[in-house]
């Protein structure tokens, strides 16, 4: 069987044609490639969002049509204005405009989702053009006729069965000739109606798309060369890692990493498909390798932070009845589909921290009214903001003697709010104050990492 890529392009690496020409030599240069995967142009998503939820003056919601026509002309500009091409953005940004006003009058889940949609169908159309205009045989397609979902807008789930049989009934018999062109982010119910998967959704369809095709690898194209052993934005040390194995690089989507949506990994572990990522800027910088095994398994590989993290805590009223409690709260989380991060409990209380990652692709709060209102009901409700969640990710942790003075002996001059320890090998995780995780992060770093 010969190899098959699937390329993912992240938004900054597809913000205008130069960059999307970037993109195109990344995907001529490797032959393995036969489907490729885009977000958005930079920036575009964020716009359509605000149309969606509808609460925009007529003025601020023609500032928000003009910017996001803008992004779409200048690279309409530079491809030249092909004709075909030029019409069916102009279509579209007229039915965006349609779409937005009937948002400002009435919103709803559905309708955002369509709305959202057209970012990655329009960036696709251009990438397309651009590939065509290289003299690539290159093929639009509707990812809606493929990914399937359940009607969950805003967040949908995908049904693998489904969308592997349509993937291989659609493209198996293009694969060889044409290079598939398609978008990330979005799907379909069973009816038709346009879903979404949650913001930076784009990098899981990748992967979910390789999976359905029995892919052999997954590059995830952005915009740094790689996933770093911290965000070199905080500490001006921190280096790409080039290797790293998939229950690490799991753990690091989840507490914090934002190269990579947490949810892309579960397909590619799943058909243990390596994953690449790289930046589209200077591919020859390299990148980091995700595998299932690795050469390398360091005690501490990366260290990372989640900001703006929400502590809850939940004080049994009944003190006696201490049993089910638990049961209770997880009920009432597991309703409201919340999923927890960090949990620590004691005899009559639970301290637990909210996952927001993969929210909402429409912005609701994870922590809503509702859900406020059931729990208060069953206990006390403590909200505690400003927190930052640290986690160290590494091998062999909770196995090691002596990680713990390490670690806490690099903190000994902070506050440390809650711990969780021992749960996963791979994991230290604890939340600090919000003003101090930098300096946090910076001193882990220098005594665990350079
Ligand atoms: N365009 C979507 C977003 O901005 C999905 C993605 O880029 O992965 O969230
Ligand atoms: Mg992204």
């Amino acid at each position: 069987m010969s190899p098959i890529n699937v390329a993912k392009f992240g938004g900054t690496s597809v913000a205008n044609a130069a960059a999307m020409n970037n993109c195109a030599d990344i995907v001529l240069a490797n032959p393995a490639t036969r489907i490729v995967v885009l977000s958005a142009s930079a920036g575009v998503t964020n716009l359509l969002v605000a149309l969606a939820q509808g609460e925009l003056d007529d003025a601020g919601r023609e500032a928000q049509l003009a910017k996001l026509s803008d992004i779409q002309q200048t690279i309409l500009a530079d491809l030249g204005h092909p004709a075909e091409v030029t019409a069916s953005i102009h279509d579209q940004l007229g039915e965006i405009r349609t779409m937005a006003q009937q948002a400002s009058q009435q919103t709803d889940a559905e309708l955002a989702d369509r709305l959202i949609a057209y970012g990655e169908l329009m960036s696709t159309r251009l990438f397309t053009e651009l590939l065509r205009q290289r003299g690539v045989n290159a093929h639009w397609q509707d990812v809606r006729q493929l990914m399937r979902t359940d009607s969950r807008f805003g967040k949908a789930t995908v049904d693998l069965n489904a969308t592997r049989d349509l993937c291989q009934q659609t493209l198996g018999p293009v694969l060889g000739d044409t290079l598939v062109i398609t978008q990330g982010f979005i799907g379909a119910d069973g009816d038709g109606r346009t879903t979404t998967l949650g913001r930076g959704g784009s990098d899981y369809s990748a992967a979910l798309l390789a999976e359905a095709l029995d892919a052999t690898s997954i590059e995830i194209w952005t915009d740094v060369p790689g996933i770093y052993t911290t965000d070199p934005r905080l500490v001006t040390r921190a280096r790409p890692i080039p290797e790293i194995s998939f229950v690490e690089a799991a753990e690091m989507a989840t507490f914090g990493a934002k190269v990579l949506h947490p949810a892309t990994l579960q397909p590619a572990v799943r058909q243990n498909i390596p994953v690449f990522v790289g930046s589209s800027r200077e591919p020859q910088a390299g990148g980091t390798w995700i595998r299932s095994t690795t050469d390398t398994s360091p005690l501490f590989r990366a260290v990372a932070l989640r900001r703006q993290q929400v502590l809850v805590t939940l004080h049994s009223l009944n003190m006696f009845h201490a049993y089910g409690f638990l049961a209770e709260v997880f009920g009432i989380l597991a309703r409201h589909r919340i999923s927890v991060d960090l949990i620590t409990t004691s005899e009559v209380s639970v301290s637990l921290t909210l996952d927001h990652t993969g929210s909402q692709s429409n912005g609701e709060p994870v922590l809503s009214d509702k859900v406020l209102a059931e729990l208060s009901q069953l206990c006390k409700v403590e909200v505690e903001n400003e927190l930052a969640l640290v986690a160290l990710i590494g091998n062999r942790m909770s196995e090691v003697n002596g990680v713990g003075s390490r670690v806490f002996d690099a903190l000994r001059d902070h506050n440390i709010r809650m711990i969780c320890y021992g749960a996963s090998a791979h994991n230290l995780g604890f939340l600090v104050k919000e003003g101090e995780a930098g300096q946090i992060v910076n001193r882990l770093h220098q005594e665990l990492l350079d």
